[in-house]
């Protein structure tokens, strides 16, 4: 079985080089939720086909060349592996166009590429470390070697399918552990194309592994698989906390990227002509389905009808629509599941007194977009930071803007939540940019920006926004084990 790409495409799990039907034959739908066509049936991997996969990935890393072989020529083949990505990386951006229903010239421009850099960026560190040696005299050789881990299980989310699960494989595979990914089942198609593109680049079968299905079945089956050491998971809080208990029989190493719901904090010195654009992409990319998105608003008083104004302008006039055309710039959301839960927040925010300031409503779009999964961009104004709309993550197009009055009143509001993943903070006083980036208790601050990466620096959450962080060497320490060596020389 191959992945066809027909009308409907048929997508197989992947598991030892080739793409195979489900023990069972049962597969589910995929839909584009721009027009709620079917695009693609794939097949459903059984408790068995999980086994099967971790197996093969346990056999490929005790037996296989993967792990032994030099780190140069390892990472030579995660080279190539980069350059395939490129070379097909309309045909990736438009699978996640019509999977997620992301704007396609953004998942090619950016997605893609950052998806590639991921697996380059991972082989070149890989081949800087060394290990470390202590001096010890001509008695002993004390050293130290990081060695990979085993199998991991990847599990990922929908909203950035492809460049997030390319975000753990670089380190897992440079490292040389093997591994066993589960994309989201609502958007399986660009991550599947993983087996085959490892493949064509010199990577051992099974080497790499793809497993589609429910995350209750298949996420459950290899976060509970006593063949898997290591589980690296992004997606919600809820299932981290899940993962967590389902891995603790078998004491899995885990890394959790979970949920956020950044605070955007505008003061009344920031430069508006960058804070506004900038806040709006934060609270709009991906149709606000993006973990770091900016979320709650914080704008300081003197400036707040003016921030309104510029905001709400703004907002109306993104242009919403089919994520294939090159002008749109916000599509619809995920699924019709989602649809609801997000829509669900718009009686929410009216029992909650909030005040709406645009959007709250479908889009006009033509006849053929109708089903879709379409709501304008929608933004909020509430004295009331403790409301739901607040809290909780609704991963839509919905933002909340929240008035304060002192720097005190900024901090207080924005580091009451669950969540600690990002913040950002628009200012042109550099000592209270300082204060701020100090004080937010979150993973990463954007001083004046929002989303830029290096990716040697941390990524990852306070509280409960994740465990663990990735990037750079920190990915490197998950997915390795430090193996100290002492030999007497005498
Ligand atoms: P989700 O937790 O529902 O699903 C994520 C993945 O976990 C899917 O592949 C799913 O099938 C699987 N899964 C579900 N239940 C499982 C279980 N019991 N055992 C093992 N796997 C299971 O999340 P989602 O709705 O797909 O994604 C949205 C969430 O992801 C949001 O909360 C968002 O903030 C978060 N996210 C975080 C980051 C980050 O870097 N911190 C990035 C993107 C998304």
């Amino acid at each position: 079985m191959t992945n066809v790409q027909t009308g409907v495409r048929e997508v197989g799990l992947y598991i030892n080089g080739e793409y195979i039907k489900a023990s069972n034959g049962a597969t589910f739908e995929v839909k584009n939720p721009a027009t709620q066509e079917v695009i693609a049936r794939v097949s459903e991997a059984t408790k068995e086909d999980v086994d099967r996969a971790c197996t093969i990935a346990r056999d490929a890393f005790e037996n296989g060349p993967w792990r032994t072989m030099t780190v140069a020529e390892r990472c030579a083949k995660l080279r190539r592996m980069a350059e395939i990505i490129l070379e097909r990386k309309e045909e990736i951006a438009r699978l996640d166009a019509t999977d997620v229903g992301k704007p396609f010239h953004s998942a090619v421009q950016h997605e893609v590429p950052r998806a590639a850099n991921n697996i380059k960026f991972f082989a070149d560190f890989m081949e800087q470390q060394g290990g470390e040696v202590y001096p010890m005299g001509e008695e002993y050789l004390n050293y130290t070697r990081y060695e990979p881990v085993g199998v991991a299980a990847l599990i990922t989310p929908w909203n950035v399918p492809f460049m997030l699960t390319t975000w753990k494989l670089g380190p897992c595979l440079a490292a040389g552990n093997t591994a066993v990914i589960k994309p989201a089942e609502m958007t399986p198609l660009s991550v599947s194309l993983l087996g085959e593109i490892a493949k064509e680049a010199g990577i051992p079968d099974g080497v790499v592994n793809v497993v589609h299905g429910l995350g209750g079945v298949v996420g459950t089956a290899l976060t509970t698989h006593p063949k898997v050491d290591l589980v690296s998971f992004t997606g919600s809080t809820a299932t981290g906390k899940r993962i967590m208990k389902n891995g603790a029989d078998t004491l899995k190493k885990v890394s959790f990227e979970l949920g956020g719901k950044a605070a955007n904090i505008v003061f009344e010195d920031a430069n508006l002509d960058k804070a506004i654009p900038v806040s709006i992409h934060a609270a709009f990319m991906n149709s606000g389905q993006i973990c770091l998105a900016g979320s709650r608003i914080l704008v300081q008083r003197t400036i707040l009808e003016e921030f309104l104004e510029r905001f709400k302008k703004a907002a109306m006039e993104l242009k919403v629509g089919d994520p294939q055309n090159v002008d749109t710039k916000m599509g619809p959301v995920v699924s019709e599941e989602h649809y609801k839960k997000v829509t669900s927040y718009l009686e929410i925010a009216k029992e909650e007194n909030a005040t709406l300031i645009c959007g709250g409503k479908r889009p006009d779009l033509p006849e053929y977009l109708q089903n879709g999964y379409y709501l304008e961009p929608t933004v909020y104004l509430t004295e009331n930071p403790k409301s739901r709309i607040c809290q909780e993550e609704i991963f839509g197009p919905v933002v909340t803007i929240i008035p304060f009055d002192s720097e005190e009143e900024a901090l207080r509001i924005a580091n009451d939540t669950d969540y600690g993943l990002n913040g950002v903070v628009w200012t042109e006083n550099l000592q209270r940019a300082h204060r701020i980036s100090h004080s937010v208790r979150a993973g990463t601050i954007w001083v004046n920006c929002w989303f830029v990466r290096d990716l040697r620096a941390p990524f990852g959450g306070f509280k409960k926004s994740g465990v663990g962080r990735e990037g750079g060497h920190h990915s490197l320490e998950f997915f390795t084990e430090a193996k100290n060596i002492c030999i007497a020389l005498k």
